[in-house]
């Protein structure tokens, strides 16, 4: 049972660089037990400005989780558990199309799910439901997390389809081919299933997509260290926009914005 002093509604989830809370006040690490296990990490709540924020990193803390092993029933139901209404995920992207560049921040609006081996549901039966993921996020939080970008003059794309790959490999050049053919902008290997298990659990969820370098089809080989400095720079740009955008949200979300705090009236069976 969460504690009044732990609840928050606000969630972030942290990608590759951005594992330190260090944007909240007043820190205290929770720890969270869910029906699915552990959390890929302690929960760190602390103050954003007047609003409560609760931290996960998705990787756990030094990057111990890789992609596939990410338990993301018990992410998703540990930040529901707290009372967590906006979800706010943070991800590095490769990109598939030469505007999409390096340093640029995306807020997708459609995936392609090539994960082959997750578990994708809270709802493996006798309960069965299928949420809709015709526009998989939320219209409310990608408007707020797109206004406050663009409004800190960060280079931003205001919509972008997202391929999620299984990992924690890389794709082959004849992939990466293919997923540009199919107009997809950008490619990682974690939204999947973290969007759609926010949807079943009826909360907001955006991602914050960091585009590191551009993926093998551009035949552009950079070094490890340009990948880095480039990842550095823009996880720095992410909490710039995750404190601004935290300010602006309101603490529920307006029923006339989006529906995603309705998303099982009409999925269950
Ligand atoms: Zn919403």
């Amino acid at each position: 049972m969460i504690s009044e002093e732990h609840r928050a509604e606000i969630g972030v989830i942290g990608g590759s660089g951005l594992y330190d809370p260090g944007i909240l006040e007043s820190m205290e690490r929770v720890k969270v037990y869910t029906p699915y296990g552990e959390p890929s990490d302690d929960i760190t709540v602390g103050m954003m400005g007047d609003k409560k924020v609760a931290f996960l990193p998705r990787h756990g803390k030094g990057h111990r989780i890789p992609p596939h092993m990410i338990n993301y029933r018990a992410n998703i139901w540990a930040l529901k558990s707290m009372g967590v209404r906006w979800v706010m995920a943070v991800s590095a992207v490769g990109s598939l199309q030469d505007e999409y560049k390096p340093g640029d921040i995306v807020v997708p609006d459609q995936f392609i799910d090539m994960t082959k081996a997750r578990s994708y549901t809270f709802f493996d039966g006798p309960r069965v439901a299928h949420v809709s993921m015709a526009d998989p996020f939320c219209d409310q939080l990608r408007e707020e997390l797109i206004s406050t970008t663009r409004g800190l003059d960060y280079s931003v794309h205001d919509h972008g389809t997202y391929i999620c790959i299984e990992g924690p490999r890389f794709s082959t050049r004849a992939e990466s081919r293919l997923w540009r053919s199919w107009g997809a902008h950008i490619v990682g290997m974690t939204l999947i299933p973290e969007v759609n298990l926010a949807c079943e659990a009826q909360m907001c969820y955006a991602m914050l997509s960091l585009v590191t370098d551009y993926d093998v089809w551009a035949e552009r080989p950079v070094t490890a260290e340009e990948v880095t400095r480039t990842m550095n720079e823009n996880v720095e740009r992410a909490k710039d926009v995750l404190v601004n955008a935290v300010y602006r949200l309101p603490s529920t979300p307006d029923p006339n914005r989006c529906s995603c705090c309705e998303a099982l009236k009409t999925a269950l069976l």
